[in-house]
């Protein structure tokens, strides 16, 4: 019997959309930019990338995005990286920005968290993916850390006493950007875990 190919979308606003795209295609999934609500329809999963999050905020209303992203991640997987994570949290701490979080993971966080000085930095995260340590060369560029997570939060992997990787239900968030490299894990982790368990 031949798999199904999964498809999985991937926000497409703005951000560093193709890279997700590029391991998708790496792994055998279909990647599909999303920028029309109809683009949500056919997908097993989402992804939403990193970028800016106060950018990425005006497109999602500019292109009526903002209820079907919701009613998404409500009933199928998502997951958001860096900015996407901002996007998916209840609260964002000191939010001068203006940003409006879809509230779909029980966390709270402070943008730009990892300091404004040194705006990019990759190191090791050792994070716990399907019962085994992974040790991943993780990239920080303005990253939002995580202040909170609730009790429904399993915290995946932890970086300067902070989480970096959570999941609740069918959401995963991400701190770091894991899609820079040809290392796949943490995606393959998130195929299998959420979208085709
Ligand atoms: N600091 C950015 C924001 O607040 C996120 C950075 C990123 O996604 N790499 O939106």
């Amino acid at each position: 019997m031949t798999k199904k190919q999964l498809q999985i979308g991937v926000l497409a606003l703005q951000g560093d959309f193709e890279r997700h795209e590029h391991q998708l295609s790496l792994v055998g999934a279909y990647p599909v930019q999303v920028r029309l609500p109809s683009d949500l329809d056919q997908l097993d999963g989402l992804i939403i990338p990193g970028g800016e999050s106060t950018t990425m905020n005006y497109l999602v209303d500019r292109y009526n995005l903002r209820s079907p992203l919701l009613a998404f991640g409500k009933a199928r997987p998502i997951w958001g990286t860096c900015a996407g994570m901002i996007m998916l949290a209840k609260n964002i701490e000191d939010n001068l920005s203006g940003v409006e979080p879809f509230g779909l993971i029980d966390i709270d966080i402070v943008r730009n968290g990892y300091g404004r000085q040194v705006f990019s930095f990759t190191d090791k995260v050792e994070a716990t993916l399907n019962g085994s340590l992974a040790v991943l060369d993780a990239t920080f560029i303005r990253a939002p850390r995580v202040t909170r997570a609730g009790s429904g939060v399993t915290v995946l992997a932890h970086y300067r006493n902070s989480p970096v990787l959570v999941a609740q239900g069918r959401v995963m968030a991400s701190s770091f950007h894991s899609e820079l490299e040809n290392d796949t894990r943490v995606l393959e982790y998130f195929l299998k875990q959420f979208v085709a368990p």
